[in-house]
């Protein structure tokens, strides 16, 4: 496994090597980043995986900072899993060129996490964008536990590059809450108002798909869930191909988004 800190100095060293495969992390490596890793091992003659934590793309400062590092823990994580490169880069290596200054996601996108975390999206493509056009890999893979950044960011990439987004299933811990890095900002004991948390959206699911007519209960989700000790910043069903609130039974997902000990969740099922 090979580290490099700078991306035009891995760039040099990938650009002739054909069919690499490229998972974009912010670290503090768990299962859910491992089985996008494993897929790419797959199906990839190389496997690329960078971690950045990116300070654009959180919209609070405290969050930024209270994010979870773990890069000496990560590396060794990769290195098990035989990882061919990694890519640790500075701030500057991101954010020191001019062509990635302008970019700017369409106004029907400013739904969901975007309406409520402005400049988000925009800060994980200009990260995705300033890789993209350096790095020279042919497919990128990105997890469905962030779905509305998975759909961004095919738009995004289907438009500007010759390349391939592979879509990875959610990881989730003993088929309840999904895994992120967030979690371990918890400790054990308060998971469970997690776990929780998805039982209450998957039975919700299941009544849903049964009949539909029961979308009107969600404001009784709604008060069950804020009954817990959680700040609920929205729970909405969406289309899962348009992400908009035009869905029935046999295409709609539910998203939500909430604060639970002053730490922010998000999932869809
Ligand atoms: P992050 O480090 O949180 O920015 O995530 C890096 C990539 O891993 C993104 O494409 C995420 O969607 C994906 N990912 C994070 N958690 C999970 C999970 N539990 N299951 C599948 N993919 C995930």
């Amino acid at each position: 496994m090979i580290i490099f800190k700078s991306i035009n100095k891995l760039n040099k060293y990938i650009e002739n090597i054909d069919n690499i495969g490229f998972v974009p992390t912010m670290g503090s490596i768990h299962n859910g980043h491992n089985s996008l890793i494993k897929k790419c091992k797959k199906i990839c003659k190389k496997t690329l995986v960078s971690i950045f934590v990116n300070p654009k793309q959180f919209n609070n400062k405290k969050d930024f900072r209270n994010y979870p590092r773990n890069t000496k823990k990560d590396i060794k994580i990769l290195r098990n899993l035989k990882v061919d490169y990694v890519l640790l880069p500075k701030y500057s290596d991101v954010y020191g060129s001019k062509e990635n200054r302008s970019i700017k996601i369409p106004k029907i996108n400013k739904i969901l996490c975007a309406k409520y975390r402005p400049g988000h999206f925009e800060g994980v493509l200009r990260v995705i964008n300033q890789y993209l056009i350096k790095l020279n890999v042919k497919k990128i893979f990105l997890g469905e536990k962030d779905y509305q950044q998975l759909k961004i960011i095919s738009n995004f990439v289907r438009k500007r590059f010759n390349i391939k987004v592979v879509a990875c299933k959610t990881i989730r811990h003993k088929n309840t809450f999904a895994l992120s890095s967030r979690n371990q900002l918890l400790i054990k004991e308060d998971l469970y108002i997690l776990s929780e948390i998805f039982l209450i959206l998957k039975s919700f699911k299941l009544r849903l798909k049964k009949n539909f007519k029961f979308k009107n209960k969600i404001y009784d989700i709604k008060n069950l869930i804020c009954k817990m000790g959680v700040k609920l910043e929205y729970l909405e069903l969406r289309n899962k191909h348009t992400l908009s609130k035009n869905c029935n039974e046999t295409n709609f997902k539910i998203f939500i988004s909430y604060y639970y000990k002053n730490i922010r969740f998000i999932d869809n099922i």
